[in-house]
């Protein structure tokens, strides 16, 4: 699974970086809704699986199977699908294991949207039951007949709360349910999660993966390594003879094809090209983040929350589990909402933007916007209050991040 090159050299020059049609170093935009055969039995053997070849991009298309080889690459699993959104990733990969009756136990402090996706399967008699801190031991607690699945997400946004991969995938495995992870905010740069256990990884690559902030899309990558029990997992039950690849093409087949759920082609090629600088990014936001916490630390009437600080409670898990970075998130504790607001409004490059992982650093109050439709319960569990500030950092120079953010905080004493 260890790569023989530097991430970067892997991710240009890696096995699923050529190939294409006309030996073009990028893959091709294949822009179409269907593919054209020459006669109908070329057609057939298409659609019964028996030649290989796409029929209708809802299905399969070139540049999305491009995109999907390079993450699944990255992330060392047996195969990867992408999606509209990292929504449609989440629902979809749940929706293929989980059916009514059954269960999923998850960590309380997830992304708002992923609650209220949890909300709507309670709809379709999918039930989860929350943890406050996903852990070995609450998994263990909280495990019944009815589970299915486990589901937590690396480094929660906002909380930045840190799931202990191997800890939970061997409580999940105890249990014989699968561990499904969301690593959009860690990202294949900082940690690899099957390294630890982990059985399905999913991204919003919507955010770093695409970072330039102009296609949303998801991935869902299969470890290959989880053991279905067909009788336990009777949603992949119809996919039994294909072994390890049952939950791939139960996805691919069943769910993702009849959800329509498939990402634009061209936000896979788009997607595809802002993976090739995800390390030189990651870099940069890294220590960018790194260097504001310990910048706006200083300033004594606000609080910081970022995982490189050693106050923070998750600490240690930046050198254990994510690679010696703190990702590129922190929170700042303003004191009142009045204060959020002023310093929000004060800052200069700091664009105020409901979305995380772009190259430009953007900002947000997230109790009145991403946290407005959820009850008080769920908004403390995530972190927020109503002081919280969110700053999702970007690549620019360190200084003027720095200059922004202070003088804001001090203007606005
Ligand atoms: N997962 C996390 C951690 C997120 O932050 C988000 C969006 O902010 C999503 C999933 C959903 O992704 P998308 O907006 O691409 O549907």
């Amino acid at each position: 699974m260890e790569p023989e090159c530097g991430f970067n050299t892997g991710l240009l020059h890696g096995r699923t970086a050529r190939g294409y049609g006309q030996r073009e170093i990028l893959p091709p935009i294949s822009q179409v809704t269907a593919f054209c055969y020459e006669n109908m039995e070329e057609l057939e053997k298409v659609f019964a699986h028996k030649s290989m070849g796409y029929a209708y991009t809802r299905i399969g298309n070139p540049t999305l199977a491009a995109f999907e080889q390079k993450i699944n690459e990255l992330e060392g699993g047996i195969g990867a699908i992408s999606c509209s959104s990292g929504m449609s990733a989440i629902s979809s990969a749940l929706l293929s294991i989980c059916q009514s009756g059954d269960e999923i136990i998850a960590g309380r402090g997830l992304y708002g949207g992923t609650i209220d996706l949890f909300r709507d399967l309670e709809k379709l008699g999918i039930h989860t039951v929350f943890a406050d801190v996903l852990d070995g031991a609450s998994v263990r607690r909280l495990t019944t007949e009815k589970t299915r699945a486990v589901f937590g997400e690396v480094i929660s946004n906002p909380s930045l709360n840190v799931l202990d991969i191997r800890e939970v995938a061997e409580a999940a495995h105890e249990a014989e349910v699968p561990l499904i992870v969301d690593s959009t905010t860690a990202t294949p740069y900082i940690t690899r999660p099957f390294i630890y256990g982990a059985d399905i990884v999913i991204h919003s690559t919507s955010k770093y993966i695409n970072g330039g902030g102009n296609a949303i899309g998801g991935i869902i990558v299969d470890s290959g390594r989880f053991k279905w029990d067909f009788e336990k997992h009777t949603a992949l039950a119809g996919h039994k003879k294909f072994g390890k690849m049952a939950f791939l093409l139960r996805l691919r087949t069943d769910l993702w094809e009849n959800l329509g759920g498939c990402m634009a082609p061209m936000n896979a090629f788009l997607s595809y090209t802002g993976l090739d600088t995800l390390g030189l990014r990651m870099e940069k936001i890294c220590a960018n983040a790194d260097a504001l916490a310990h910048a706006l630390e200083k300033e004594k009437d606000i609080k910081v929350n970022y995982l490189t600080l050693p106050s923070h409670p998750y600490h240690s898990y930046v050198e254990s589990q994510l690679g010696g970075y703190g990702g590129g998130i922190l929170t700042i504790s303003a004191g009142s909402k009045e204060r959020a607001f002023k310093i929000i409004n004060l800052l200069k490059y700091a664009l105020i933007a409901s979305n995380i992982g772009d190259m430009r650093t953007l900002v947000i109050h997230p109790a009145s916007t991403l946290y407005i439709h959820s009850d008080a319960e769920e908004t403390r569990a995530a972190g927020v209050y109503d002081d919280t500030i969110r700053v999702s950092l970007g690549i620019e120079d360190a200084e003027d991040i720095i200059e922004d953010f202070t003088s804001a905080v001090r203007e606005s004493r």
